[in-house]
């Protein structure tokens, strides 16, 4: 029997590994860098990690259902802790052993009936069906800035730790969950700091009434999201209050229409002083960058927290050329054969849809030789199926947010269809 290639061995590839070993399916799991853990070994070459980095989803919602984080861990882990959980979930269901580190894809490409993976040093395997789990943050995407800028200017993937701000003059561009991040280091290190934001944001905390967030919504009753929009908005109005008075701009969007912000430790800083906020750039010349309501800032390092191409370099051609491959559920390709881990972009935990998705890839590989009938009816699902993974929600017009999904939705949807096809997901 011809087995899978899992490739990468972050967090979505130890999930599928560990799905297709359950079952006793043969896999072949590939792994550029020395260790397991994905993005999360700071010391991996490409990858955006940082030493303030922690985990923006909470301990308790954030594991794989078949393995919890720590009960001593803190609601919201640290980057070391995550490698740790991530390496424990890798040994302790023995899926180390079966990881060829230090290998790289180069190309994956279809076959009459399978695909042939080129590895780096140029050894060729087939393989009936290939599970992508590389990952979407290793790509970094460089903005333009208009004008003629003097300055130092990086991609936040280079960053590592506050020291090197250390005497600079900061802006940050970006206020994803890596710019606040970062743009808090920078007040915290740097000469002087500030954040460019193109839009108004809703900054969501880390606790509510004590406790983390997301734990707040899910103990909380289910409502309609148009309700629950409104009762988080007004949530957010008393526990931040008018954000305009910290300089940032009042958000052009209800709450949850964009990736969720959860980051008040800028507010914070801004409400000190230690960093100013800015809107757009409008143009640079030498060290000085001029925004678009006419104020300037001198500053001689731009770091670009502008997000990551979700591109599969070694198959390209296989998952299109959208902001996100087009997969049926975010997992399945329209190539029979062809999975896809990791791409989801959502407002929820992403390692319990991981293990339910690698759950469900697994139970359609096994259906393939063993029950043939049922393969053929998801494959026409995969073919065939749309559904609204939006529970109403208008995610604004923003590549990052072309492809995005809701938690709930996602979820219910995912049981939804696994009961239809018989299969068991955590
Ligand atoms: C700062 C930060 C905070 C985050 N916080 C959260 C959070 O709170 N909650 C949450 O759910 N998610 C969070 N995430 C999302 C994050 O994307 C996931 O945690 C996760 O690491 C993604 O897993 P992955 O396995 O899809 O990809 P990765 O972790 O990127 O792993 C991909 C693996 O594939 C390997 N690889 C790549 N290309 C090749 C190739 N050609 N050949 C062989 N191997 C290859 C890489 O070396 C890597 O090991 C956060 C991300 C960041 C950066």
């Amino acid at each position: 029997m011809l087995d899978t290639a899992i490739i990468g061995a972050g967090p979505a590839g130890l999930a599928a590994a560990h799905a297709l070993k359950q079952r006793g399916l043969p896999y072949t799991h590939l792994e550029r860098y020395t260790a397991p853990g994905g993005l999360w070994n700071i010391d991996a070459p490409g990858s955006p990690m940082y030493e303030s980095a922690h985990f923006i989803s909470s301990r308790t919602m954030s594991g794989f259902p078949s393995y919890p984080m720590p009960d001593d861990y803190p609601d919201y882990p640290d980057h070391r802790q995550i490698l740790a959980y991530l390496q424990g979930f890798a040994r302790d269901n023995h899926l180390d052993q079966q990881i060829e580190y230090g290998t790289e894809v180069e190309r994956v490409e279809r076959l009459e009936d399978g695909y042939r993976l080129t590895r780096q040093d140029g050894r060729t395997t087939e393989h009936a069906h290939i599970v992508i789990a590389s990952g979407v943050q290793w790509i970094p995407n460089v903005i333009d800035l208009p004008g003629t800028y003097a300055g130092e200017v990086r991609h936040t993937v280079t960053y590592r730790s506050a020291k090197e701000l250390e005497g600079r003059r900061v802006l940050v561009v970006g206020a994803g969950n890596s710019g606040a991040d970062i743009a808090c280091d920078a007040a915290r290190s740097a000469e002087h700091a500030a954040i460019s934001l193109r839009r108004g944001y809703h900054f969501i905390p880390k606790h509510v009434f004590g406790k983390p967030s997301d734990v707040f919504a899910d103990e909380g009753p289910t409502m309609p999201m148009w309700l629950e929009q409104r009762v988080f908005g007004v949530l957010l109005r008393v526990l931040n209050g008018d954000l305009t008075r910290l300089g940032l701009q009042k958000p052009d969007h209800k709450v949850f229409e964009t990736h969720p912000l959860m980051n008040t430790q800028l507010l914070h800083h801004l409400g000190h002083g230690d960093i100013t906020a800015r809107p757009g750039i409008a143009t640079t010349s030498g060290t000085t960058v001029a925004f678009t309501d006419g104020t300037t800032e001198d500053v001689d390092l731009i770091l670009l927290a502008t997000g990551y191409h979700h591109a599969v370099p070694y198959a390209q051609d296989l998952v299109g050329d959208g902001p996100h491959p087009d997969f049926y559920l975010t997992a399945f390709s329209r190539h029979a054969g062809l999975y896809g881990l990791g791409f989801v972009e959502t407002n929820g935990a992403a390692y319990v849809l991981m293990e339910q998705l690698a759950q469900m890839i697994a139970q359609h590989i096994e259906d393939r030789g063993a029950r043939p009938d049922r393969w053929l009816e998801f494959e026409n699902l995969i073919a065939t199926d749309q559904p609204d993974l939006t529970r109403g929600i208008r995610f604004v017009d923003s590549p990052r947010h072309a492809g995005y999904v809701d938690g709930v939705a996602i979820t219910r949807y995912l049981h939804k269809t696994a009961k239809r096809m018989g299969w068991t997901i955590p």
